[in-house]
């Protein structure tokens, strides 16, 4: 049975001052709920947030993370660093990050590789654009992306978690259909099953972003190959309580 994970992605919101009350908050919804929930938010929160969760349930992560352990990379953040300060997952290979910031499936999967060796889980984000979808190529395309990004990953004693994004659907008020979701995050846990194995396909968590919100959150979650979501817009809002106490 796979505990569902609810990720909330910042993105660029939310300072440091702010940043450790809102963390409290979402701290106390996190006692009642079902899920495992994780924060992921930006660089200069980290340490206050993981100050304000400390002790509880609520886990901390970052939103992006260099594949080099230290040296002469300006204005970038290493796994070890993020692992210094109590770091436990980090995504990886955000749309937005391929879009705005040249990552691409390679470096997404140098990140996967170090940061599993730094003991932090990332989340691998992978999905299709609209013109992909239209074209018909999205389930072969996140399979793709979802093989390299696991390159030379060890199944047996890697814990990672796939996060399956249309691009189209993020922040764009236009949510995935629960159908069109599960189609495709059941194609990713096959691929895991032919990547590794029966038992590391089923105990491997898949989780569907792109516009969740406190409506459809339930739907989305209750399909059987969604294990929860990762959550922008929704997760800086007051009501994200409501996702993280899904139905
Ligand atoms: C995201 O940032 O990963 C995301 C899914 O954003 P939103 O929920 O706003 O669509």
């Amino acid at each position: 049975m796979r505990t569902k994970l609810i990720a909330g992605n910042w993105k660029m919101n939310i300072g440091p001052q702010k940043a450790a009350a809102f963390a409290s908050e979402i701290k106390k919804a996190t006692e009642t709920s079902r899920a495992e929930v994780v924060l992921c938010v930006p660089f200069v929160d980290l340490q206050n947030v993981a100050d304000a969760v400390k002790g509880s349930a609520l886990r901390v992560g970052a939103q992006n993370m260099h594949f080099m352990e230290e040296g002469a990379y300006t204005g970038e953040i290493s796994a070890p660093m993020l692992a210094e300060i109590g770091v436990g997952y980090v995504i990886v290979g955000h749309s937005e990050r391929r879009a705005y910031f040249a990552e691409t499936d390679e470096t997404v999967n140098k990140k996967v590789l170090k940061a599993i060796e730094c003991g932090i889980v990332p989340i691998i984000c992978v999905g299709e654009s609209l013109e992909q979808r239209d074209r018909g190529v999205t389930v072969d395309l996140v399979r793709m992306q979802t093989k390299i990004a696991l390159g030379g990953v060890p199944g047996d004693k890697a814990e990672f978690v796939i996060a399956y994004e249309p691009i189209w659907a993020i922040g764009t008020g236009r949510t995935a259909t629960s159908e069109q979701a599960e189609e495709v995050c059941l194609a990713i846990r096959s691929v895991l099953g032919e990547l590794y194995c029966v038992k590391k396909a089923e105990s491997t968590r898949i989780l569907y972003g792109g516009s969740v919100t406190p409506e459809n959150a339930s739907e989305l979650f209750s399909m059987p190959d969604i294990d929860g979501g990762l959550v922008g817009g929704a997760s800086i809002k007051p009501t994200f309580e409501r996702i993280v106490n899904f139905g």
